[in-house]
């Protein structure tokens, strides 16, 4: 229980990578607010699967691409902890499969508002919080990019392509700007994954599909992301910063 008594905020903390990562921090020690958007008895299921091994959390709904729900959100922490030490800003969409001159500006408005302004939004009030600028304690900051920031995703969601390549460039930008305030900011580039994004952009055999294409031969899964995600949180990555790590099995 090395990470004993600090608090952590995981953006759509109740699926996938997500939840995988909410159960592995609480297991690490950390307390742990559970964000999902709609599903209630996913959240509330990983909240009891963490209260069940002797853990501490509560689920926090919320749109991360709602400034208001992203206020609510931390404010909930803060009554309840009156601490916050980390955020995984995990929260994210796919769409359906389509070539750019296929794609609405609302789904555009979309993409770009839950994957890039949500992870925006919730990083200014983790850094208001984190950093020794604001008289925080400092923190850590881990961001999830995707494979896709480099390969583009070309006749797939390149509108997905470039909300992650954003994510790159807010953890480059804000890991350097924040470096001095005791706060590190890293993102993780997962490859293929094993979860239910792919179900909901319309395509359920997407992991089958695209193991060939890895040079491992295998999807990976959430808990070996939120592995390398419990890294950067931990203070073994103490010297890291404004980095990216691959979980993308060769990729
Ligand atoms: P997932 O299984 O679809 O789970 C998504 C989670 O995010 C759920 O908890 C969901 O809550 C929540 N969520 C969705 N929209 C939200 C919003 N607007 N506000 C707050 N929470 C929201 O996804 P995943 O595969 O674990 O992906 C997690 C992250 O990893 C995403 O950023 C994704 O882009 C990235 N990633 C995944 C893969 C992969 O292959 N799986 C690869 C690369 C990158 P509800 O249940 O309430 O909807």
């Amino acid at each position: 229980m090395k990470e004993a008594g600090k608090t952590v905020l995981v953006t759509g903390g109740s699926r996938g990578i997500g939840a995988a990562v909410s159960i592995g921090a609480a297991k690490a020690g950390w307390r742990v607010a559970v964000n999902y958007v709609s599903d209630t008895a996913a959240a509330d299921a990983v909240v009891a699967e963490i209260e069940k091994a002797g853990g501490e959390a509560f689920a926090v709904k919320g749109d991360v691409g709602s400034e208001a729900d992203v206020l609510a959100m931390f404010a909930a922490v803060d009554d309840r902890w009156g601490r916050l030490d980390a955020l995984v800003n995990n929260a994210g969409v796919v769409d359906k499969t389509a070539r750019l001159d296929e794609m609405s500006a609302d789904r555009f408005e979309r993409m770009m508002r839950i994957n890039v302004t949500g992870s925006l939004l919730c990083a200014r009030e983790a850094v208001k919080r984190m950093s020794t600028r604001h008289g925080g304690r400092g923190g850590v900051i881990v961001n999830l990019s995707s494979a896709a920031a480099k390969l583009g995703s070309p006749a797939q969601y390149v509108d997905y392509a470039a909300s992650k390549g954003a994510i790159d460039s807010l953890t480059k930008g804000l890991g350097i700007e924040v470096a001095a305030e005791g706060i590190r900011v890293n993102a993780v580039r997962p490859g293929i994954i094993d979860t239910e994004i792919h179900a909901s952009g319309g395509e359920p055999d997407r992991v089958e599909k695209a193991r060939g294409a890895v040079p491992m031969k295998r999807e990976g899964t959430a808990t070996e992301v939120a592995d390398v995600i419990l890294f950067l949180m931990s203070d073994q990555s103490s010297y890291v910063t404004a980095s990216i790590v691959e979980a993308t099995g060769g990729r």
